[in-house]
């Protein structure tokens, strides 16, 4: 056993406003303990042996996800330092204090256990304190310290002191803090930081120092049984398939019977590798690959489990903060990482925003930058959760902007919704299979996309005509019955834009629920919402038709003069001209319409589609 494990880590983080003092604090405590500096990489070794990670680097001490934004090369300023007294080693995350990287603390925050939130004793307790704090009891802290520093500059006064710690138990009332600490210190003379200060003769309890060093933080993991979430299927030969991952908690044994979530199969496991050995158990924190006795549906996302109980839900509230320039409307799909699950989601409805002075809880449509909130999300398909104080890693989650890749909010899982639990999809009797036989066809959605002008409704149109003849049930989906009917309440913007699709998909998912063929005619510009309408509509009954036709042929066209208008600025985002058009990556169907007239197009149409039919 190593001396860290034997004195036992603790990992904190720094919260303060600019000029609260807060690297003097740290400043003073490195240099009156044996300080050890270290770069980040180095903190992390060291957590690593303590925590018992087989030795190597255990990058998921950060949360996950915000991990990924490093290496998507944003830089997230967060400084780790290590150091080590007589009783205890810490590692301390410093993020500046500045409004503009809440980001970084909320990084900061979730590899920590405890918080030293430092305040100006003249100044009390602000704006950012509050958003700190409550930053902090979000992403799962439950100890806080409350260093009331420049204590000198107050001729020590213990009545601004008392006075000051009364306002700092009433705001652990209000945000629901556990465990509050309050001292009163001061970096720059030292007072109270590493040693009991001799001008504060009327404050009896613990110094910063002292108190770090005695704090007990075990209580905080409700972690219960094991926890694989799958990362990898590894299939080296056709006689082996494993599945790899980090054992979140818990242990296992070859022989022990598993879960596989979502699909709630039974197996016995076969054999467990780690690192390059087989072995016959592993532990919480290890990588493995493990193999089952059994064929059973398993792919990344997965969830293996003993001895305990996760949920399935594809609607959750969520509390989460903000922390994308551009606001949040309701409406807006993201995709959300939620441990190894990567899942095309939207934020359906802000319930309210805290109020950051108050902590009232204020309706809201809209979120701006740094605000906290909750939500409501619902999943295209469903995930495997836990609450995060029960799993925090199965109960935290960021969502990922799908255009710019960029994290725009953390959060955690408060609970999943009831609605969805109720709303079980109706087992009819009369199946979409009934209805298609009866209709004598297969139902499909034919989904055309291209440039405006670019022939989507005129191809759509005549296919249309050309399949009713044949005898087919079909339906025509296009600007005319869609935005001036259901969709009458949206505009362009981009919250619009995404739940115009999002609708279209559902209505055309209806309709091939009832056995028909449906072909969609929108612009539809941006592979993410097609994916997502891929996904509601079913990969098998999607086929993707990219009309294909060159801007300028677009522009000569100009059907209903929109481009012309579009050239004098009059439409600002005019796709093709102030906004993109992403084409397809891989349609199922292309077709070209320079040079070809319309019955050409469709008979070639027709061809490729007859295959799907
Ligand atoms: P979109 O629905 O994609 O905005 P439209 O169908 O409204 O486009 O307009 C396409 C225009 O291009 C029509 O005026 C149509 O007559 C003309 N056009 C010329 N050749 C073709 C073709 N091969 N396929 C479809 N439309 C064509």
């Amino acid at each position: 056993m190593s001396m860290e494990q034997t004195k036992g880590l603790l990992k904190f983080i720094t919260c303060g406003s600019v000029d609260d003092g807060k690297s003097t604090l740290i400043g003073h405590m490195l240099y009156d303990s044996k300080l050890i500096f270290a770069d980040q990489e180095e903190a992390l070794k060291l957590d690593s042996r303590v925590g018992s990670r087989g030795g190597d680097i255990d990058y998921s001490l950060l949360l996950d996800g915000l991990m990924a934004e490093r290496e998507q090369g944003i830089t997230i300023d967060v400084a780790y330092r290590y150091f080590t007294t007589d009783k205890r080693s810490f590692i301390v995350a410093d993020t500046p204090g500045h409004e503009e990287y809440t980001r970084n603390m909320a990084v900061g925050a979730s590899f920590a256990e405890l918080a030293v939130i430092l305040m100006d004793a003249a100044k009390g307790i602000l704006r950012q304190t509050r958003r700190h704090c409550q930053i902090c009891s979000m992403m799962g802290i439950r100890h806080f310290v409350f260093a009331v520093n420049k204590m000198d500059l107050t001729g020590y006064s213990k009545s601004r002191f008392k006075e000051l710690e009364k306002d700092i138990k009433k705001l652990a009332i209000d945000l629901e803090l556990e465990n509050v600490m309050v001292i009163p210190v001061s970096a720059t003379e030292g007072d109270n930081i590493t040693k009991r200060s001799v001008n504060m003769n009327w404050y009896s309890g613990p110094v910063l120092l002292e108190y770090l060093e005695t704090v007990d933080v075990s209580g905080q993991s409700n972690e219960e049984g094991f926890v694989l979430p799958v990362q990898r299927v590894t299939r080296p030969d056709a006689s082996f398939r494993g599945f790899a991952g980090e054992i979140e908690c818990g242990g296992i044994r070859v022989g022990d019977e598993i879960t596989v979530l979502p699909g709630d199969e039974r197996a016995k496991v076969k054999s467990i590798i780690v690192g390059d050995s087989e072995e016959d158990h592993a532990i919480g924190g290890e990588p493995v690959t493990i193999s089952l006795d059994r064929e059973v549906d398993i792919s990344r996302g997965s969830v293996i489990i003993k001895d305990t109980v996760l949920s399935i839900s594809s609607m959750f509230t969520v509390k989460l903060l903000w922390m994308d320039d551009e606001p949040l409307a309701a409406g807006r799909a993201f995709v959300i990482k939620l441990s190894t699950q990567k899942l095309p989601a939207t934020v359906m409805r802000i319930k309210y925003k805290l109020d950051i002075d108050t902590g009232d809880k204020l309706p809201s449509e809209v979120l701006y930058k740094n605000e906290i909130a909750e939500c409501e999300i619902a999943l295209v398909g469903s995930a495997v959760f836990d609450r995060f104080e029960f799993h925090p890693t199965l109960g935290e989650f960021i969502l990922i902007d799908r255009i710019t890749n960029m994290t725009s909010a953390c959060g955690v899982i408060l609970h999943s919704l009831r609605r969805s639990d109720n709303i079980f999809w109706q087992d009819f009797d009369i199946t979409r299979d009934v209805r298609a036989k009866s209709l004598g066809q297969k139902p499909l959605t034919l989904w055309f996309t291209g440039l405006s002008g670019a022939g989507k409704s005129t191809l759509a149109n005549a296919l249309e005509k050309r399949l009713y003849s044949l005898g087919y049930h079909t339906m025509l989906l296009d600007g005319d019955n869609i935005r001036m009917g259901i969709n009458k309440n949206l505009g362009f913007k981009e919250a619009d834009r995404v739940e115009n699709i999002r609708r279209v998909a559902e209505i055309a998912k209806l309709m091939n629920d009832a056995g028909l063929i449906v072909l969609t005619a929108f612009i539809s510009p941006y592979i993410a919402d097609r994916r997502n309408a891929r996904n509601i509509i079913g990969d098998g009954n999607f086929i993707e038709v990219y009309v294909n036709t060159p801007l300028e042929e677009c522009e000569k066209r100009d059907v209903k003069g929109l481009y012309q208008k579009a050239r004098k600025g009059e439409i600002p985002n005019f796709t093709g001209i102030g906004s993109p058009y992403e084409p397809p990556e891989e349609p199922e169907i292309i077709t070209d319409t320079l040079g070809h007239d319309v019955e050409t197009c469709v008979d070639e149409l027709l061809d490729e589609i007859r295959k799907y039919l």
